[in-house]
């Protein structure tokens, strides 16, 4: 998984190498530290953010007599991370909703996480709550009939909410464990859009109260900075519980990964390795920083 996941990052990597030549020139703690805030921002950490690494790791500097700064950096980052805890819930039977703007990866990424636990032996649904764009329908149905698996959808220009009241019935008249619902990434304001999918919320917890047991956030990582002002957009509809980040392998712009966990206090919960149903991984801070900085 590590040689996986170092493979991904090749790009993000490069940008992580001069930190790491950074702890083995023989400067002072304080050059070192004023370089390592630089370097950070070339990483695309963003400014807040690497100056809370800076601070923390002065701050542990001082109280630890561990002078060994590549390992405190590690840490740091594994603890900026873990913050916000990455477990999936995996209570089954589970409704999950994927949240997030077109062409972030939200259908792809629908696709794999039912590839996923389908393959753990899972009855999986999917339904496609998208009914303004066809070409987003036609993308989920496709993937249906790859992976075998039913996939709900509605009358082009349909009420989105009905469509997921009808997947709803569907999933629990036939006793699946598992649906996933791809929602609309655009409406004419993100005024419209958040009061559609605080709708899509409400239908969902009045058929069934304790679900959606996930709502993901999608966002794609090769966007870099940009992703937070995204994400902020997002975070004002209700619920979220974590991200699902997109396209971690064609990206130098990995290092996001950290300000999106720092700044908008969510987990990252997966990460999409590529185009194909399998190219998906659960999410784990101390792997990620290893395949970073090893
Ligand atoms: P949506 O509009 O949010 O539903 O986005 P799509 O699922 O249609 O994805 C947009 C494009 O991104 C497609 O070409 C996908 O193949 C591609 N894509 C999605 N996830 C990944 C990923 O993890 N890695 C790569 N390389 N491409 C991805």
């Amino acid at each position: 998984m590590l040689e996986k996941l170092k493979e991904t990052l090749s790009k993000t990597r490069k940008l992580f190498t001069p930190i790491e030549q950074l702890f083995s020139r023989g400067q002072s703690q304080e050059e070192i530290l004023d370089e390592l805030f630089e370097l950070l921002i070339l990483a695309d950490v963003g400014v807040a953010t690497s100056q809370k690494i800076i601070n923390d790791l002065k701050e542990k500097t001082r109280k630890s007599r561990q002078s060994d700064l590549k390992a405190l950096l590690k840490q740091e980052l594994i603890e900026i991370l873990a913050a916000r805890p990455s477990a999936v819930n995996e209570t089954f039977p589970a409704v999950w909703l994927l949240v997030g703007v077109n062409g972030g990866g939200k259908t792809t990424s629908a696709a794999k996480l039912a590839y996923k636990y389908q393959s753990q032996g899972r009855k999986v649904m999917l339904a496609a709550a998208d009914t303004f764009r066809a070409a987003a329908q036609e993308q989920l149905a496709l993937w249906g009939k790859k992976l075998n698996l039913p996939v709900i959808q509605g009358q082009p220009g349909a009420d989105p909410a009905s469509v997921v009241y009808d997947a709803l019935q569907s999933f629990q008249a036939k006793n699946y464990d598992l649906l996933i619902i791809d929602t609309a990434g655009r409406l004419h304001t993100y005024a419209n859009l958040m009061a559609e999918l605080e709708k899509i919320k409400k239908v969902i917890s009045r058929e069934i109260p304790e679900a959606p047991q996930e709502i993901l956030l999608v966002l794609d990582s090769t966007i870099g900075q940009n992703a937070i002002v995204q994400a902020r957009e997002f975070n004002r509809f209700s619920g979220l519980t974590g991200v699902f980040l997109t396209k971690l392998d064609g990206t130098a712009r990995g290092g996001s990964v950290l300000a999106v966990v720092e700044e908008l206090q969510l987990p990252i919960k997966f990460v999409g390795l590529g185009e194909t149903e399998k190219d998906i991984m659960e999410f784990e801070p101390e792997a990620f920083v290893e395949a970073l900085l090893s």
